[in-house]
């Protein structure tokens, strides 16, 4: 039982019906468009982020490029000015270095300070370092002997350091080249370098570092990485053609960046300032968060107008629908279906009308198939309803078997018509002689049955007498004058079957008909 209560249910709820398919397409629309909206609204963000990036980080590669170039055009004209003053006292050591340390005090631009002669042996240093009296490499000593302002590439100094050396070369009065001078930075620690392009770093992963034209890395935040030699970059490879832009790209940990970039033009030095992708992609999921935290209240509020509108849409429907469904409702009133759009007034009159039609025809056809075609009697059918009823409610009643005389030679001599029209008269006289509730009925050719609920016996004799009498006293169609034969019976309410009771009325009517007719007989249940 239970089960079945559950399956009941379960079918309920599976059906498909016009309020869940509103629903559902509803929902569905909704939810769909609102990740259509997210998704747009994350390529937008997206490619917008990253477009900003790239410009940012353009910007910020170029505004580096510019102060390291600054910084190396300050160096030049430290160095310029020492130079001078150490070409005038080349021979004078102390004089050397006593120039070398008040360019030492007056910036911090170098970690230290040598003098090499025009061979490159080196004749001062500033502070005492074990490299006096050392050559510079040949490497070295080729690109000082251009005699011009250079900027010496990283090399590890006999003292160990990694180190860049802008150098500056030393002319006396003559204009004899007499050696050069030599600022050395350091590329480790905490140098003149890391101060300038080492503090911009953030926390979202951003960073920048220096490349110079052998690919070598001269700035990094990674120390690990500084003097490293990278390949297979194409940023390198663009920024150290002189080229500044941005673009992103996969660096060498496999890392999908954003990276801007610009040259130095003084050194031929690189700087990349790049942000991973990553750090985009994650900023961007915490703003798009937001964006979903607001919507979803906005979109619950919209959920729950369509459904309530996909309700009031489905509701007069579903009514209509349920009241046309139940076969047994006669009286579809379409009450209760609220007609609020013209589709459903139109559905809602329509189904009325035809509704009401439908009923009318229905009516008129049981009525005729309980009607008695000549006379407008109860027929049979309209009889065996009729006791249904009274077995049913158990009303007692008497009954009368009435049959015309002689009929057969009616028609023999007046003809069928006229015996017809001689039917209905009768018919009429019955019908205006009965009681509301009497029940009249034509059972066969000329034979007709009267059923009086809660007649006595003895009253329905009166009734069959009176009626017997005015039959014979009337003038029927054509001047024809009938007579009846009338059997009575009665059905008192008791267990006596109703057939019984009919076939008692009939005995009688046989008895009236056998005395002679034109009489009344009647018979008491035994
Ligand atoms: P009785 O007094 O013994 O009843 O004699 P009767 O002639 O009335 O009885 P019978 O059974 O011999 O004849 C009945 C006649 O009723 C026969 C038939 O022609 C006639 N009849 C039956 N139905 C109709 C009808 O619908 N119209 C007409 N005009 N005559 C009918
Ligand atoms: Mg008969
Ligand atoms: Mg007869």
């Amino acid at each position: 039982m239970a089960k079945r209560k559950l399956l009941c249910v379960l079918r309920h709820i599976l059906r498909i019906d016009l309020k869940k398919l509103i629903l559902a397409l509803a929902t569905c629309g909704v939810v769909l468009s609102l990740l259509n909206t997210l998704f747009a609204s994350y390529q937008v963000h997206k490619e917008a982020f990253i477009k900003d990036t790239l410009h940012a980080n353009q910007t910020y590669a170029t505004k580096l490029a510019e102060v390291t170039q600054l910084f190396l055009q300050s160096v030049n004209s430290q160095l310029n000015v020492s130079a001078f003053h150490i070409a005038e006292n080349i021979d004078d050591t102390s004089l050397v270095n006593a120039e070398l340390e008040r360019l030492l005090s007056q910036t911090n631009s170098f970690d230290s300070l040598v003098v090499a002669s025009a061979d490159g042996q080196i004749i001062a240093v500033r502070p005492e370092l074990p490299v006096l009296g050392q050559s510079i490499s040949s490497q070295q000593l080729h690109k000082v002997m251009l005699q011009k302002p250079v900027v010496l590439d990283p090399f590890v100094s006999p003292a160990g350091n990694l180190m860049i050396s802008p150098t500056y070369p030393l002319f006396d009065g003559q204009g004899q080249y007499l050696g050069f001078v030599a600022g050395g930075i350091y590329l480790h620690g905490d140098t003149i370098l890391n101060r300038l392009l080492g503090r911009h770093h953030y926390a979202d992963g951003s960073y920048s570092y220096v490349v110079d034209k052998a690919h070598r890395i001269l700035y990094h935040p990674d120390p690990d990485r500084i003097g490293e030699q990278v390949s297979n970059n194409v940023v390198i490879d663009r920024v150290l053609n002189g080229q500044t832009g941005a673009m992103e790209l996969v660096n060498s940990s496999d890392k999908h960046m954003i990276a801007g970039f610009a040259a130095i033009p003084m050194t031929g030095w690189g700087v990349v300032s790049q942000r991973p992708l990553i750090s985009i992609l994650n900023q961007l999921a915490i703003t798009h968060r937001s964006v979903v935290y607001s919507s979803v209240p906005f979109t619950i509020v919209i959920l729950g107008w369509v459904f309530v509108v996909g309700f009031l849409i489905a509701r007069p429907l579903t009514v209509l629908a349920k009241q046309l469904t139940v076969v047994e409702n006669k009286n579809v009133s379409g009450a209760g279906v609220s007609a609020w759009y013209y589709e459903v007034a139109n559905l809602k009159c329509a189904l009325l009308q035809s509704h009401r039609a439908v009923r009318q025809v229905i009516r008129a056809l049981d009525a005729d198939r309980k009607t008695d075609k000549l006379t407008a009697l109860h027929n049979r059918l309209s009889l065996d309803l009729w006791l249904e009823n009274t077995i049913k409610f158990k009303v007692g009643f008497s009954v009368l078997a009435i049959d015309i005389d002689h009929f057969k030679s009616i028609n023999d001599s007046h003809g069928h018509c006229t015996g017809d029209k001689v039917l209905k008269e009768l018919a009429k006289l019955m019908i205006q002689n009965a009681r509301a509730d009497d029940f009249c009925c034509r059972v066969g050719g000329e034979e007709f049955l009267i059923f009086m609920p809660n007649e006595s016996l003895s009253q329905a004799m009166i009734t069959a007498e009176r009626l017997r009498t005015l039959i014979s006293n009337h003038i029927m169609p054509n001047g024809i004058r009938v007579t009846v034969s009338i059997g009575v019976s009665q059905w008192p309410n008791n267990s006596m079957q109703i057939d019984k009771v009919i076939e008692m009325a009939d005995k009688a009517l046989y008895q009236a008909k056998q005395s002679g007719r034109n009489k009344s007989c009647c018979l008491e249940a035994a």
